[in-house]
This record gives structure tokens, sequence and C-alpha cells, in this order.
């Protein structure tokens, strides 16, 4: 079986795969193992009660929300069964229940597994079994709309394109992405700021346009993806006093104006963390519509439509699937 793509999804695939006697071959189109799981805050996550996944994701999938809901806290068992130790037993978030791990750690752990051949994958040589692991389309929308890419920068849409071609479907939310604001350009954002440098005290500003109309919304949710979808290239949050993060934003060069009124406007733009929307697939990870082809991970789409839930979580259950029932086929 191949796999395309050795981030949180595709290693989590490989290694269960392994476990359970296939050989599958891991191709990475970066210079890295890890995907975005390297750059991010480690928190596998789910909602603590069903009501509210269903409520913050209003529009996703409910058997997929059911699959990841019902199987993480058993897929975050067999994760720490491998070795990997989380840094958090749990959340800190009373909505939300999981672990929190170290990601470089669990990247070597995962990638120490399995072979990982750096190389592009998905050409149109490419022959199920597959399994599509890569990432999403981030990178394609962060371009298409003029926004910052918060992500690793090589998942831009590959499998989707690869599986639309042979008469793949897509899920809901295609325009949706998971975000985070962020100091608009000039400001410099590495791959090490993602994190420190998000903008979340949204829920405490007024949201402005360039061209000054006040679009705040009446109510944010707590995650701020929504006002994530909201503000788009270029907007401004005008605050009454600073705070570290307006003023880590300040430090990186993004511009941070002392109103004549008193009070603090950051400049703003929406940063894309991974997309929403991707293939539609069954709870067993497989791609409807085609035989032999799996995908995990933010590849498949539909599952947060609507609002946010955790890609990490997403990945790890799907994965777990697709290495399953790629095994029994
Ligand atoms: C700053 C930051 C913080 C985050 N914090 C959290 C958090 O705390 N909790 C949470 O749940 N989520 C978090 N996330 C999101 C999470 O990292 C992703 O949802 C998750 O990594 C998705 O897993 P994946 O396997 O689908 O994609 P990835 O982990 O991104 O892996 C996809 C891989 O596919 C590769 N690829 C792309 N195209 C190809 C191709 N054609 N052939 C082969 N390989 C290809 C990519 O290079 C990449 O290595 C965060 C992300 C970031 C950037």
């Amino acid at each position: 079986m191949l796999i395309a793509g050795a981030g949180m999804a595709g290693l989590v695939a490989a290694v269960r795969a392994r476990e359970l006697g296939l050989d599958p071959v891991v191709i990475e189109k970066g210079t890295r193992a890890g995907g975005s799981m390297l750059l991010s805050s480690g928190v596998v996550w789910r909602h603590l009660e069903w009501e509210d996944f269903r409520a913050d994701c209003p529009l996703g999938d409910e058997s997929l929300q059911r699959l990841v809901w019902e199987r993480l806290d058993d897929a975050l068992a067999w994760l720490v069964s491998l070795g990997a130790e989380p840094v958090w037993e749990d959340t800190e978030n009373p909505r939300t229940t999981g672990k929190r791990f170290d990601p470089r750690a669990l990247t070597e752990l995962l990638a120490s597994r399995v072979e990982v051949q750096l190389q592009t994958a998905l050409g149109a040589e490419v022959e199920p079994p597959v399994l599509l692991a890569t990432g999403g389309f981030g990178r394609r929308l962060a371009e298409e709309r003029g926004l910052i890419l918060r992500a690793n920068p090589w998942s831009a849409g590959d499998a989707l394109d690869w599986a639309l071609a042979q008469g793949a479907s897509v899920s809901s939310g295609m325009g949706e992405f998971y975000g985070r604001a962020m100091p608009a350009r000039p400001a410099r954002i590495g791959e090490e700021d993602f994190v420190r440098l998000a903008q979340l005290y949204g829920a405490e500003a007024r949201v402005i346009t360039d061209d000054g109309h006040d679009i705040t919304p009446r109510k944010v949710a707590w995650h701020e993806n929504d006002l994530a979808q909201l503000i788009g290239p270029s907007a401004w949050y005008v605050v009454e006093r600073t705070n570290d993060r307006i003023e880590a934003a300040r430090a990186a060069g993004g511009t941070v104006i002392a109103r004549d009124d008193g009070r603090i406007a950051v400049h703003v733009s929406a940063g894309v963390t991974h997309t929403i929307g991707g293939l539609r697939v069954d709870t067993n990870a497989r791609v409807v519509g085609l035989d032999g082809v799996w995908s995990a991970g933010v590849d498949a789409g539909g599952i947060a439509t609507g609002g946010y839930s955790s890609g990490l979580a997403q990945a790890l259950v799907l994965g777990l699937a697709a290495a399953e029932d790629a095994s029994a086929a």
C-alpha cells in the first residue's frame, strides 16, 4: 500500500498497517516528515459532550463526527502504548478532552517505526491501493484568497486533484478553513511563530474593515475560527488595551496603531492552518466512489464543517481506520 504524506495521518496509518502485517511505502513531498503536525501545539482533542461537537460543527458529517468522537480515547491509548508520552494528560479547556504531546517527539516516534521516502507522490502512474494523507489544500486556498499560510508549505491539494480525476467527490465545507488571525504583512512570521503570534483575543475586539466598517459579530466562538473566516486578507482588531500577543505582533514588525480615542488598532490577516472541506470518505476512511483508495487526516473533508474540531484527532482516528480497513480488505 502506498501512503502519500508523512504527517499525522500518514505516519499513524503506516505504523498501524505494519502492526497488522502490511508493508506500506510512505512517500513525503516535503523535506522532512511530520507535516503540520510538527508545527502544531500537539493537542489531540475531542469535544467532551457529543452535543457540543454537533453544535460547534453543525454542518459536518454526523457519522464521521461520531467516529472521531467515539474512537479518539482508544486511539490516544494506542499512541501512548507505542511510547508517546503526553505532556498534558488532559486539555485545559473545560469543553474538550484529550492529550497534548510534544510534536517533535511524536513525529520522531512515529517516523522511527516506518521508512519515509522523500519524493513527490501522486503522479498519474499511482495505482490503488493508496492512502491519501497529504494534509488538504491549505496552501492553494491561502494563495487564492491572499491569506497567510499558517501550516507546512507542501499541502497544496495534490491528493484532491488526483482523486477527483479518478472520480471521487468532495465533502461539504470546501470554502472553509481552520485558521487564526495573524499579524498582517509586513509582519515577519516564520513557522516557529505560528502559535505565539496568533492574535487570539478577538472576542474582546471590535472588528473593522480597511474602509472603516464595523463587522464585529454579535457572538464569537470560543475557538475564534469564525473570526478567521470573517477577516479575510485584511482587517483591524480594535481593543481598549494592549496584551502580550499584540506586543509580539508589534515586535515582529506588524502594524499596531495607537488611535486618537486611546484605543489600539492591530492590522490582522487570516492565517490558513488547514482546509475543512476535502474528499468525501466513509467511516472506514474509504474515498467514496473509488476502490482501493482511502483518505485520512484533513485530506478527508466535511467533519468540522461550520466550525472547528481537532485536525490531529481527525488524522489519528481516520489514519487508524484506514489502516485497519486496508488490512482487512
Ligand atoms: C501552528 C499550528 C498549530 C496547530 N495546533 C493544533 C492542535 O493543537 N491540535 C490540533 O488538533 N491540530 C492542530 N493543528 C493542525 C494539525 O497540525 C493538522 O490538522 C494535522 O497535522 C493534519 O494532519 P494530516 O496528516 O492531515 O496533515 P499533515 O500533518 O500536515 O501531513 C500532511 C503531509 O503530507 C505531505 N504532502 C503534501 N502533498 C504531498 C504529496 N503530493 N505527496 C506526498 N506527501 C505530500 C505534506 O508535506 C505533509 O508532510 C495545528 C497546526 C499548526 C500549523
